[in-house]
C-alpha cells in the first residue's frame, strides 16, 4: 500500500524566537507533528517552512504531496500571493489540507472559504475541553466522548466561516467560551480540515488526543482523485444528435 505523503508546513519564526516556544517545540513544531505522524505505518511526513524558496511550497513538493498541514500566525500577510494561489488550486485538483490553530486566518484558508475567519481570542492560560459531536466521523475514531488541555488560547464563537460539511469537535473554555474547533469542508476534489488546538506556548501537540484527531484527519483528507486541470472542455457528443 502507498503511504500518504503529508508536508508540514511552519512558519518556524516563534521556536527561533521565543524560549517559551522552543521549550515545548525544540525543533520547531512542524518537526513534533511530522514524527508522531510517522510513527503511523501509512504516513510518510516531511516538512516545509515559510522561509525556505518558495515557502518551501514548490511544484515538486506539492507534486508529492497528498495532504499539506498548515501552521502559521505571525506572518499570514507575508505569505506570496501566487504560493497561496498554488496551494488552492493544488486542494482544488485533490490535494487534502488540514489548517492548524491560527491558520484560521492565512491566505489559503480564507480563499477556499470565501469567508474572513475571523473569531474571538483570548490568552489566558485556562483550560479547555474538547467534545467530540460526531464520534461516528472517521476523524473522531478512537478519540474519547471529551478531552481536557490543561492551557489552551480560547478561540471563541462566532468563527467566520461557512456551514461545515460536519462539526466534528466542538471546545469549552474555562473562561465561558465555546468553539466549533474541528470542522470539515471540501472544495471541488479537495478535502479540508479545521483544528483549533495548538497554540504556540503550550505543549498541546504532544497530547495523544490531538495526535489522534490530526493523524485521522491525514486519513480522511487523503486524496480520492487528482484532477490534473479544472478546466471546462468543450467536448463532442457520445451519440448522434
Ligand atoms: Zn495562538
Amino acid at each position: 500500500m502507498n503511504k500518504i505523503n503529508v508536508t508540514v508546513w511552519n512558519e518556524y519564526g516563534d521556536e527561533q524566537k521565543e524560549k517559551s516556544v522552543a521549550d515545548i517545540y525544540p525543533n520547531g513544531l512542524h518537526v513534533t507533528i511530522a514524527g508522531f505522524l510517522n510513527k503511523d505505518g501509512g504516513i510518510n511526513a516531511k516538512t516545509a517552512l515559510f522561509f525556505e524558496p518558495e515557502h518551501g511550497l514548490t511544484d515538486a513538493v506539492l507534486d508529492n504531496t497528498d495532504v499539506l498541514i498548515w501552521w502559521g500566525h505571525r506572518y499570514h500577510d507575508n505569505l506570496d500571493d501566487r504560493i497561496a494561489s498554488r496551494v488552492v488550486e493544488r486542494v482544488r485538483r485533490g490535494m487534502g489540507i488540514i489548517f492548524l490553530h491560527s491558520a484560521h486566518k492565512s491566505k489559503p484558508f480564507m480563499l477556499l472559504l470565501g469567508t474572513s475567519g475571523s473569531l474571538s481570542w483570548r490568552e489566558a492560560h485556562e483550560r479547555s475541553r474538547v467534545w467530540t459531536c460526531s464520534p461516528s466521523h472517521p476523524i473522531a475514531k478512537g478519540v474519547p466522548e471529551q478531552f481536557a488541555l490543561d492551557c489552551e488560547e480560547m478561540y471563541g464563537e462566532p468563527f467566520g466561516i461557512p456551514a461545515p460539511l460536519q462539526t466534528v469537535f466542538i471546545s469549552w473554555f474555562q473562561g465561558g467560551n465555546v468553539f466549533r474547533s474541528g470542522v470539515t469542508f471540501q472544495r471541488d476534489n479537495g478535502r479540508i480540515f479545521y483544528f483549533q488546538p495548538g497554540h504556540e506556548t503550550y505543549p498541546s501537540y504532544h497530547n495523544e488526543h490531538v495526535q489522534r484527531v490530526i493523524t485521522n484527519a491525514v486519513k480522511w483528507a487523503n486524496p480520492i482523485v487528482k484532477a490534473v486541470s479544472l478546466d471546462c472542455p468543450n467536448v463532442q457528443p457520445l451519440e448522434k444528435i
